[in-house]
């Protein structure tokens, strides 16, 4: 199975121990993907929240 990255299109396929919300890495871009959904295989940019902020 087989998802496309959001960013630039490059095709990810499905690890056989993905779960939901796991993140991964673009190996094309290098964006930070976050999978949505296994069945089907949907991938989304992971937002970009990691930063401390401070605070
Ligand atoms: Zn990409």
């Amino acid at each position: 199975m087989k998802a496309d990255c959001p960013v630039c299109g490059a095709t990810i396929s499905r690890q056989i121990d993905m779960v939901v919300g796991e993140l991964l890495e673009c190996t094309d871009c290098g964006t930070e993907l976050e999978v949505l959904s296994l069945t089907p295989f949907v991938l989304a940019e992971a937002p970009q929240e990691e930063e401390d902020w401070g605070e």
